[in-house]
């Protein structure tokens, strides 16, 4: 066991889910931040725990072949881009790994994998940033919250942006300054200014700018305007009222001062109205490889009725309804639902509608109208899907699922319940529309089974309680742990055996034995080893 202060020689071996490094010392994950896979490190220990302990990288005794100097100065203070120190090729491999692990791990299955596409590029790809602005001892910062805290850190230029919202909060600071606008206080909620949130259009070049304020009206704003006018692209200038003691950025009231109060972008050749409120993905050009990957995996003939849960404006469904008969989009923010009917009305699409509401109970409602698409696309927030939502589109009985994910955990954990309810995993791509964080898209395809050859798991499914299964070993980790304590080599057979005899979900792809030869039991003494890695990884 390591100890607070300890200090040793550590060569990392792993990545997190959140980017950092992991390396074994005594058997134990010691985590270190901004390392890569192949560093040897002097590791300094910061935090002890019983199963884990928190390292720091004192110095890089030997750096690893991906190793490369951040080009941008922030890196260690802002904590936005875990992947800065590491080649690219590198950082779509630990996400590919990212991806791999929680299909095993979480969702306990082990499906098809493709490789990850990469995003068309890796500095300028976000298309949108909120800037919280804070006065601290009476100097201004405009950027970006310091590491686990609300302390604001005077951004510069992030690279992940587009050079002209540099630009623009340039232009917000000499204003703020000049006509002595008041800035927002997290501890006396006094104060207007709270964000500045710029968005982008990549592909008309059209730029919004919307202002957090804590009230409803924006002095000397024609001072600001003036300003604003010069940059290129400008479109609009929108007021968003957040009056609230709140760390929620935007409030639900806009008020366009200058423009339409939106941008248009155009996406897999559809226009695209982007209002303030509206979810938009946030690398345009990487959204359209997504997109088309979605599109395979959907397979349409033109024939198929599509049902697109949690569709925001409506952009995933749209880029496809050319290939479709119809299209239904259902989401729960009003104004996206605008947005997708005005995409719809300006791109000509007549066979779409969409529904505004909660995706369960709207897919529950089209269920008992007796819909009956072919395919349905997911695409939830981080949380992922509501259980009842999968057993209402399993009951839909759809051939396909069309599955997009921001978040691998949630994903395998619904993938697994699809599989208990008829589904199949049949590919998966992970996606990288985030480069140089921790980040990674995936899209998943899944097939209804064939109903006389699918097998009923009999899973419960408090097994998928995510906090916990989160922690869990892969097989191979379980393997050097054994062989580790107990110098015994045990086989993934091995451990699926025990894992079932704990209840704990098995891979879908080890043989179970129905109707084959003899498959041979896992001795006494590796199951007592086993045993002992499930407890010390908390797995059981
Ligand atoms: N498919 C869209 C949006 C995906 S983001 C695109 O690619 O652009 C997830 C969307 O789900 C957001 O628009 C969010 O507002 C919406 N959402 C969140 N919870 C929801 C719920 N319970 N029911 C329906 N939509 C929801």
């Amino acid at each position: 066991m390591v100890n607070k202060n300890d200090e040793f020689n550590l060569k990392i071996t792993g990545y997190t889910s959140e980017g950092g490094g992991v390396g074994k010392f005594d058997g134990q994950a010691i985590f270190v931040e901004n390392t890569a896979v192949g560093d040897e490190i002097l590791c300094h220990i910061i935090k002890a725990k019983k199963t884990y302990a928190i390292g720091k990288a004192m110095k890089i005794i030997k750096p690893a072949k991906s190793r490369i100097e951040p080009e941008c100065e922030a890196f260690k203070s802002c904590g936005g881009c875990s992947f800065a120190h590491i080649k690219y090729e590198e950082e779509l491999k630990a996400k590919e790994q990212k991806v791999i692990d929680a299909f095993n791990r979480i969702g306990g299955i082990s499906p098809g994998f493709e490789a990850i596409i990469p995003s068309p590029e890796t500095t300028r790809y976000r298309n949108k940033a909120q800037y919280p602005v804070r006065r601290e001892n009476g100097i201004l910062n405009i950027g970006f919250y310091a590491k686990k805290s609300h302390r604001v850190i005077d951004g510069g230029d992030c690279l992940l942006q587009p050079v002209e919202f540099t630009e623009i909060i340039e232009i917000f600071r000499k204003w703020i300054n000049d006509c002595n606008i008041t800035v927002y206080s997290e501890n006396t909620n006094k104060g207007l200014l709270r964000h500045i949130y710029l968005r982008k259009a990549f592909a008309t070049g059209e730029i919004m700018v919307c202002i957090v304020i804590n009230g409803k009206a924006l002095p000397e704003s024609e001072r600001l305007l003036e300003q604003l006018k010069k940059i290129k692209g400008f479109k609009t200038l929108v007021i968003n009222v957040n009056c609230k003691n709140t760390n929620v950025v935007l409030g639900d009231e806009c008020i366009p001062l200058y423009g339409n109060g939106y941008i248009t972008d155009i996406l897999c050749d559809v226009k695209i109205k982007i209002s303030p409120l509206s979810f938009y993905q946030i690398n345009r050009n990487g959204a359209q490889r997504l997109y088309n990957k979605a599109a395979e995996y959907a397979g349409l003939t033109g024939k198929e009725d599509i049902l697109d849960l949690y569709c925001g404006t409506g952009t995933i469904g749209l880029s496809m309804a050319h290939k479709a008969k119809s299209l239904i989009g259902v989401e729960i923010i009003p104004e996206a639902i605008e947005d997708a009917n005005a995409n719809a009305r300006i791109n000509g699409i007549e066979n779409a509608r969409f529904i505004c509401g909660d995706a369960s109970g709207a897919a529950e409602e089209l269920k008992r109208e007796g819909i009956t698409p072919e395919v349905v696309i997911l695409d939830p927030p981080r949380k992922g899907c509501a259980e009842e939502l999968l057993k209402t589109v399993a009951e839909i009985n759809p051939e396909k699922i069309v599955y997009v994910s921001c978040d691998p955990a949630t994903l395998a954990r619904d993938c697994a319940r699809l599989l208990n309810l008829g589904y199949t995993v049949k590919k998966v791509t992970p996606v990288d529309m985030f480069p140089r964080t921790s980040h990674v898209e995936t899209v998943v395809q899944l097939v209804r089974k064939n109903p006389d050859t699918h097998i009923d798991f009999d899973i419960s499914l408090d097994e998928f309680d995510l906090t916990a299964s989160e922690a869990k070993a892969t097989y191979q980790e379980i393997k050097d742990y054994v062989l580790d304590k107990f110098g015994l080599k045990v086989s993934s057979l091995n451990i699926s055996q025990v894992k079932t005899k704990f209840g704990i979900i098995e891979r879908e792809n080890y043989n179970k034995g129905e109707g084959k030869s003899r498959v041979p039991q896992c001795p006494p003494e590796k199951e007592k080893a086993i045993i002992n890695a499930l407890r010390y990884f908390k797995m059981i």
